[in-house]
Formats: C-alpha cells, structure tokens, sequence
C-alpha cells in the first residue's frame, strides 16, 4: 500500500448525525444512494437507516422535485448519517436542499453550467459550510445541447481515442468548472469523475489526484448488477486505494444497494483502511478430498455467525486437515471437516468433534463464547495460532526445510512504490 495522498479536508453533517470529514488523515468513508423517492418519508428514512445500520457513513439521495427538497426537511431530522442531496439540472433544488439543512450537495457540471446558478448555489453552502462534490461522470460529459459541438466532441471520442480523448474532456471540464468555485474562494470542494471503465476511471483519478489536492470520491458508475459490477469496482478502486488515492468511496449496483454498502464496507476491511466489525470468514473452496458438504455449511455459518458475533472474530471453514491448518492459521475459531463431521478448534484447542448435522450450531456457540471472553478480558482477538500438524509430506523436496534450517532464508525488501511522473523519486 502506497502512503495515503495528502488531501485538503471538508466536514459532512451536524452535531446530532455527527461529523463525517473527507480527506486529509480522515478514515476513508463509504457511501450509498438511495434508489427509492426521496418524497416517501417513511419509506425514504427506512432506507437510508438500513444503508446506515450495514456501515454506510453517508446517503445520498435524489432531489428532482419541489416535494423532495420539501421532504428532506422532515427526513434529515429522524436518520442517523449525514444526507446528500445529488442535484440535477435545477440549481434551485440545491438551494432548497441547503435550506432543508441537507449536509453535502452533489453538482454536475454537465447539467448546471449557468455561473451566477453555481454561484448562488456557492454562497448558499458557504453560508452553512455545507460542502459540494462535483461530479464529472463519462455519461453526462460529451455536449449534449449544442449540436455542433456534440458532433465534434462525439466525432473525437470515436476516432480511436475513446480514453484518452474522453479524459482530456473530463480534465478540462472539471478545470473550468472548478474554476468557478476557486474564482469565489470556495474550496469545500469534493471531486469524482466516474466511468463504467475500470481502465478510465484509474486513469482519471491518477491524473487528477496529480492536478488538484481536493479530496476525491472514488466509483465505477453503472457498473452493472452486483455479478458484473463488482470486479469491475474492485479492479478500479482497490487499484486507486492501493496506490493512496481516494477519500470516500461508492461502489453502484443495478440491484439491492444494502450490496454496495456491504461490498465498500469489506473493500476498505481487505485494504485494511477500515477496523473490521464482525466475523472475519474465511472459507476453503473445496476440492476431491472433501467429504462434507461445505457450499451449504458456508453459507449457513455466514448468515448465522455474520448478524450474531459483533467482534472480528476469524472463523475459519476448511474443508479437510490437509491444507486446512496452514491455510487457517491464525483463525480464532476453526472448523476442519472430515468424514461427515468437524472438528473445532479455538485459538487452537480442541473444543469438539462433532457431526456435520450439528457442526454450525457448535460452531455458533463456540465463536459466542469465545466472544463473551474477549469482552470479559480473559481471551484476545488473533492471539494464538491453529497448531494442527498435517500430514508429513512424503520427502523434503520443495519444502525449503534445509534453508530454512541453516538461517539461510532471506527477508525479502519490496522496492518503494513510485507512480509514473513523480518527481521525488
Ligand atoms: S482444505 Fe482440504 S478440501 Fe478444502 S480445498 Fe484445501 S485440500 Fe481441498
């Protein structure tokens, strides 16, 4: 992992939701959208409380009309994380979502371009330090009134150049319209420039993370359903947050969004910029020598394990003992399968042989004793190893026992990361 790119900061919410920052030594934060109307209060509150309760730290919603800016005045007051109110084409909807005392806006310049709008909408946020993201997303880029410039700009983006010549419109776009807001001393600014191309929306964010010091909101925008989507978004975003680059992320989904949360939530755990809450599953993916039916057992301790334990417990589902051990090692809870039964360890004792019937309800009990312990003091989180001795190989050969014997191992240095263009290294 790269050292985090030092951004400026801004601050998202209120003292009774709290205050999410962006940027800076911020933690990176997860975001949604809600795909219901933003006019149905009750059903919009569920939603977004629903988003908040997976890890979301903020939500977005829509403000196309009068009756959900009008809304937003009666739901900010009843959720739990800040609100953001992702305005199109009318400049008025933001003044109202300010008003209603939403905490961030979402402005496109692709569809608000009018200065003295974007400055009213500037003056607004200043007042109530509400910042704006300006999203510059691949669909809303090319010219889309004016005729003549559409042709050429379409003209350029099919000659051959589609990348490269659809970034130089995302860069100048952004330019000018940030522009506006530096011209106005306003610099609460957030930055996205979203593609459903994993390889564009790399290559947009390494170049504006190079021009601007804005913090930035990282996303692959309709990326598909969650099938399609969800390699598409991990090859992007965890390439960019590898490499320091990102403040807040959001992964879209043409399905359930509680999917977009869960998947930001585990994306940031993997990358170890977020403290896991909850089981921490590790799971082996089977092969010939298995003898029971893991598919199903996986999934079962999943659902069962994942709403009950609230520590990050490593719980790991292996198939047999002959990988298993070393590919647990390290799990505080772990389970290896053999004929038609498990057996369970904790922190490497052995706790139980049991039935594969009866595997996942002790499985349960065990990872909710083992939590009551940690609480309690007498047991920490990853303190011992799984200490199963497999199977000897039949010989040495490949094992590296004689090197590693005679010290002869070496530490292995990983030269230091530089991107392409720095001028430090
Ligand atoms: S743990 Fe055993 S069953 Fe599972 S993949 Fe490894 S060798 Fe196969």
């Amino acid at each position: 992992m790269a050292t985090r790119r030092v951004t400026r900061q801004v601050s998202v919410g209120d003292q009774r939701v709290g205050i999410v920052k962006i940027g800076g030594d911020a933690a990176v934060s997860v975001q949604t959208m809600c795909a219901g109307y933003t006019f149905e209060i009750d059903r919009c509150v569920a939603e977004i409380e629903r988003y908040a309760k997976a890890g979301a730290d903020l939500v977005r919603v829509a403000v196309p009309e009068r009756k959900d800016t009008d809304a937003l005045r009666e739901i900010i007051p009843q959720v739990s994380v800040p609100i953001v109110a992702d305005v199109h084409f009318h400049y008025q909807r933001a003044l109202e979502s300010v008003a209603a005392g939403v905490h961030k806006i979402r402005l496109n310049p692709g569809n608000i371009s009018d200065r003295d709008q974007v400055n009213q909408v500037i003056d607004a946020c200043r007042e109530r330090s509400i910042p704006i993201r300006i999203g510059v997303n691949e669909g809303s880029i090319i010219e889309r009134r004016d005729k003549q410039k559409r042709a050429i700009e379409l003209g350029k983006y099919f000659a051959g150049h589609r990348s490269g010549h659809l970034l130089s419109i995302m860069i100048a776009k952004l330019e000018e319209y940030l522009e506006i807001f530096e011209s106005r001393n306003f610099h609460d600014v957030v930055i996205s420039a979203k593609s459903m191309d994993a390889g564009l929306v790399i290559d947009a964010y390494t170049e504006i993370s190079r021009r601007f010091d804005y913090p930035l909101h990282l996303g692959v925008t309709h990326a598909g359903t969650r099938d399609s989507g969800s390699i598409r978004s991990v090859v992007a975003l965890g390439s960019l947050l590898s490499q320091g680059i990102g403040d807040t992320i959001r992964i879209s989904y043409a399905s359930d969004h509680i999917d977009e949360v869960r998947d930001g939530v585990e994306l940031l755990n993997c990358l170890a910029l977020r403290q896991r809450k909850g089981v921490e599953l590790v799971a082996c993916p089977t092969c010939g020598r298995i003898q029971v039916d893991l598919f199903t057992l996986v999934k079962e301790v999943e659902r069962v394990l994942m709403p009950s334990i609230e520590l990050p417990i490593k719980v790991a589902v292996m198939g047999c003992i002959v990988n298993g051990p070393g590919e647990a090692e390290g799990a505080d809870v772990a389970v290896f399968a053999g004929d038609r039964r498990g057996i369970i360890y904790v922190q490497g004792e052995r706790v139980a042989n049991v039935p594969e019937e009866e595997i996942l309800d002790r499985l349960l009990a065990e990872c909710r004793a083992f939590e009551a312990r940690v609480k309690a003091g007498s047991a920490t989180l990853g303190q011992k190893l799984v200490s199963i001795v497999p199977p000897d190989p039949i010989g040495e050969l490949g094992s590296g026992r004689a090197l590693i014997a005679q010290g002869k191992v070496q530490q292995v240095t990983l030269p230091a990361y530089t991107r392409q263009g720095d001028s430090n290294v």
